[in-house]
């Protein structure tokens, strides 16, 4: 037996738990199919500006990961409010987000609907969610959900009432009614703050995580193909192999499963249960840097054919040169991409237009499609049982999974470096020292 914890993937998953295995001395090696360390959080350099694959910005929701981020990133983090919106193309008026809080702007007579509507919700109900839509309702009331399923179906591409609701409480918002009263009457600020990079984009935060292993631990450009759990061997697309005591996968769940040996059928066929949607990014520079003042533009109008717009020059001085902007634009599908990327490209500058948001005789300085094939696991009703079925078997095999596609959960950065740290603790528990 070897006395190596084996790590699939080098995103914030993979890095994160080296580097505290890293801290806890049990040796590791990190295998990466791409030719260099950073998963979805790389960033790209167009026309002089720097891309993320779509923003990522540190949301200070765990203090222990925001202590790390800060840690790791020394002077290279800045903090600025969130300024992010909703574009409501009926009444041309953009409101903060999220909705539920900030209704300022949009006509009267849709704020006292949208307040009654919430109302009704405190009659007692009682009964248990049968999906995300059925959530909203309970929670927010019609009116106020309806906005808010126009936005999601646009993101997810599916019908929030085919959607599970267990992910919903930690991420939206259900604001008491005197808030929803204060957002809907008066021009509240956004409370909340976020923290950036200063230089680099996401990638200085993976490149700050990768500084503190070692660097002959890290192979790059190495895709597992295939994994006999009985021989406890790996091996990649480029020839190498490599034994483990124990694995951690931080690659997509379903692909991980169709490259086991001897999986039971059953376990397979859970794995092909497994939805996921995919993301294609519109990466576009022009030759202003007042395009717009606002960071995030949620856009839930089926006339357009992205759901967000954001402005990456607006999160620092030193993504673009001065008099450019950065703006990243965000189109999912499911199966195909709705057109092919020069078309789709060109789609997006259309409805820039129309939004106002760019103007026609911009010139454009830059433009390119990045992709994340798998961006989204999906939170299908079976979700939770079915990973969970699988991570049992996987666990019988010496096999832990982590991180956003590992686990197939609808997690950020911050979820994830504390899962790093606690399996990290829990390896050091069975792990067996070389005798
Ligand atoms: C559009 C978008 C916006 C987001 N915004 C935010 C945000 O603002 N804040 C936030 O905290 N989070 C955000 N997230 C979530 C965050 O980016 C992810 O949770 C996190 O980056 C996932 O990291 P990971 O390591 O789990 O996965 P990945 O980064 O995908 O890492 C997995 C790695 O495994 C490698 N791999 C795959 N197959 C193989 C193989 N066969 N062999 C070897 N290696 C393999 C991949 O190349 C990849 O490097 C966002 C996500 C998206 C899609």
């Amino acid at each position: 037996m070897t006395d190596n914890v084996v790590i699939i993937g080098g995103g914030i998953a993979g890095l994160s738990l080296a580097y505290h295995l890293h801290q806890l001395n049990i040796p590791y090696e990190l295998y990466e199919k791409e030719e260099r360390v950073g998963g979805i959080n790389r960033s790209e350099v167009i026309a002089g500006c720097i891309f993320d694959y779509a923003p990522r910005l540190f949301l200070l929701k765990d203090q222990y990961a925001t202590d790390l981020t800060v840690e790791l990133l020394g002077e290279n983090v800045h903090f600025l409010p969130f300024g992010d919106w909703s574009y409501h193309r009926k009444y041309n008026v953009y409101t903060r987000l999220p909705f539920q809080k900030h209704m300022y702007g949009i006509p009267l007579h849709a704020v006292v609907r949208n307040l009654f509507g919430f109302l009704g919700t405190k009659l007692p109900n009682g009964k248990e969610p049968e999906s995300y839509q059925d959530w909203l309702y309970q929670n927010l009331g019609k009116p106020v959900a309806d906005m808010i399923i126009a936005q999601e179906s646009k993101k997810w591409k599916h019908d929030p009432v085919t959607m599970d609701y267990r992910w919903a409480p930690a991420r939206v918002p259900i604001p008491a009614f005197k808030e929803m009263l204060r957002g809907a009457l008066t021009n509240t600020k956004h409370e909340r703050n976020f923290g950036y990079t200063i230089t680099g984009g996401i990638e200085a935060l993976m490149k700050a995580f990768a500084s503190r292993l070692h660097e002959s631990r890290i192979h790059v450009g190495a895709t597992l193909t295939s994994i006999d759990t009985t021989e406890r061997r790996i091996r990649f697309n480029n020839g190498d192999t490599a034994s483990y005591q124990k694995l951690v996968s931080t690659m997509p769940l379903p692909i991980l499963i169709e490259r086991l040996t001897g999986v039971p059928e059953e376990i397979r066929e859970t794995a092909t249960q497994l939805k996921y949607i995919s993301l294609k990014i519109a990466a576009i520079v022009v030759n202003r840097d007042d395009v717009s003042e606002k960071n995030f533009i949620y856009v839930h109008d089926p006339e357009y054919i992205f759901h967000r717009v954001s402005i990456m020059s607006n999160l620092s001085d030193e993504i673009a040169p001065p008099g450019r902007s950065a703006l990243v634009v965000e189109i999912t599908y499911i199966d195909e991409p709705p057109l092919e990327d020069s078309a789709l490209l060109q789609r997006v500058i259309h409805d820039l237009i129309d939004m106002q948001l760019l103007r026609k005789d911009d010139e454009i300085l830059g433009m390119e499609m990045m992709h994340l094939p798998i961006a989204y696991p999906m939170p299908t009703p079976d979700r939770i049982d079915s990973v969970e079925k699988i991570r049992q078997y996987l666990e019988s095999n010496d096999i832990y999974l982590l991180g956003r596609f590992g686990e197939w959960e609808y997690v950020n950065m911050h979820d994830i470096i504390p899962r790093a740290r606690d399996l990290s603790v829990r390896l050091e528990q069975i792990y067996e020292l070389p005798a």
